[in-house]
């Protein structure tokens, strides 16, 4: 529906060189009308300014939430956020910039291994991360185990080390995408988090500036993942790919399914053990499935040659890895922590693992101190969960299925409620069989 009225008459309270009331956009929003180029582009750049106030801009965007928002609407919006910040400038890299994104997963260290192994088939992998929040992680989080490994880069870093190295993980710098920060706060604690064009609109933001000129977006689907639907995941992914290629990048995503944990381990410095063993071409199937299903498709848009699987195996991935260890302060040859207390979670009855249930298995992990509730929380670098058998395979009773690990003795009670149901063993083969790599949307 378009608007009857799209030019308010009245400036808005507070701001007389507005050319826009907010009052105006949120009735607008609310009766389903759609608002204009201009009027986004001023909402977003008062809003950072400080001269729409929280109010009225968690008011719209409850009237964005029910009322969804046009193509138009939400890549422009994505586009105005990109524009309250910096750009990153990759062109003058001498390899072609390609990056994933993962809407997150437990047990997801795709991260850890994909970026060395694109950047060892000759690519530049710029990815800036954000920190975890609730059951998935974080790869920062992760990152940080790794003793002296540093997050906080400077841009001139980042350039420097995509050129000589080929890939950066690093944290996001402030100057990227500040208007995603703070509209992305102000959904979290207004209940409208759960918008496809908000969080396309997010996403996307902050991967157009950081720069990259084609993404390979992974979108997780099921119990242990942010869209549980395949429906909701596909709308989602469609949305984010139509925005890529409106702003001109190369963009594909795959839906890749969050029923058990990626790999084995879940937590930080497990996570990144397990990253090195997949690097050193010994690494878990469904982990090495889904990082080289999603290689293939960076190393397509890039327009590149290579065997991610041959470079998994010859050594090529790992070299690249260990620079990019080093170059960010860490040791890659340094032990990582080890928990101080282990327990483990043994089969009650012989038969086969049928059901390992991830967002339990990664609020376990949460609680044993992998994550944080609160942005600003500390992590403990040595918890999560070891998953010792994965669906499909034979238990006997009393064998262990799963380790705890902790520093922290108190917080395993509440990580054992977690696990409460997540865990099915039953006394026939269990047939279904999980499709890793469901779809590719674009
Ligand atoms: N991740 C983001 O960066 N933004 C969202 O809105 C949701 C998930």
């Amino acid at each position: 529906m378009s608007r009857s009225s799209p030019a308010p008459s009245k400036p808005p309270s507070g701001n007389p060189q507005a050319s826009f009331d907010a009052v105006d956009l949120v009735r607008a929003k609310r009766d389903g009308g759609e608002l204009t180029d201009d009027e986004i582009r001023w909402l977003i750049e008062a809003y950072v300014a400080g001269t729409v106030p929280d109010e009225q801009v968690a008011a719209l965007l409850m009237a964005i939430y029910l009322r969804g928002m046009s193509p138009r609407e939400r890549d422009c919006l994505t586009l105005a956020i990109v524009a309250s910040g910096e750009v990153m400038d990759l062109s003058g890299l001498s390899r072609p910039s390609v990056d994933k994104h993962s809407t997150g997963g437990v047990g997801d260290k795709v991260s850890l291994v994909l970026a060395p192994l694109v950047a060892s088939l000759g690519a530049a992998v710029p990815q800036l991360s954000g920190r975890g929040l609730g059951h998935t992680g974080g790869t920062l989080d992760k990152l940080e185990a790794i003793p002296g490994w540093r997050s906080q880069l400077t841009t001139s870093e980042v350039l420097d080390q995509l050129e000589s190295v080929g890939c950066v993980i690093c944290a996001a710098g402030a100057s990227l995408a500040p208007a995603d920060r703070k509209l992305y706060a102000l959904r979290d604690v207004t209940g409208t988090i759960e918008s496809v064009p908000l969080i396309a609109s997010s996403i996307m933001s902050k991967k157009i500036a950081e720069g990259t000129s084609a993404l390979v977006l992974d979108v997780k689907v099921g119990s242990g993942a942010f869209m549980t639907e395949r429906s909701r995941a596909a709308e989602l992914a469609a949305a984010m790919v139509e925005i890529g290629r409106s702003a001109n990048m190369k963009v594909a995503a795959m839906l890749t399914a969050m029923d058990v944990p990626l790999g084995r381990a879940v937590g930080n410095a497990v996570e990144v053990a397990e990253a090195v063993e997949t690097l050193e071409g010994h690494g878990p199937d469904d982990l090495v499935a889904v990082t080289v299903a999603l290689a293939e498709v960076m190393l397509e848009l890039a327009n590149l040659p290579g065997n991610p699987r041959h470079a998994l195996q010859d050594g090529s991935a790992l070299a690249v890895w260990r620079a990019m260890v080093r170059a960010q302060g860490g040791d890659p040859d340094a032990p990582l922590p080890r928990a101080d207390v282990v327990e483990l979670v043994l089969a009650d009855s012989d038969g086969y693992l049928a059901r390992l249930e991830a967002r339990s298995v990664g609020v376990a992990a949460w609680r044993l101190g992998a994550g944080r509730a609160q942005k600003e929380d500390p992590v403990l670098a040595s918890a999560g969960v070891l998953c010792l058998v994965k669906p499909g395979e034979p238990v006997t009773k009393g064998q262990p299925l799963l380790e705890l690990h902790t520093d922290d003795p108190a917080r395993l009670e509440r990580a054992r409620e977690a696990l409460n149901g997540a865990i099915e063993v039953t006394a026939e083969v269990p047939t279904a069989t999980t499709q890793l790599v469901i779809e590719r949307i674009g």
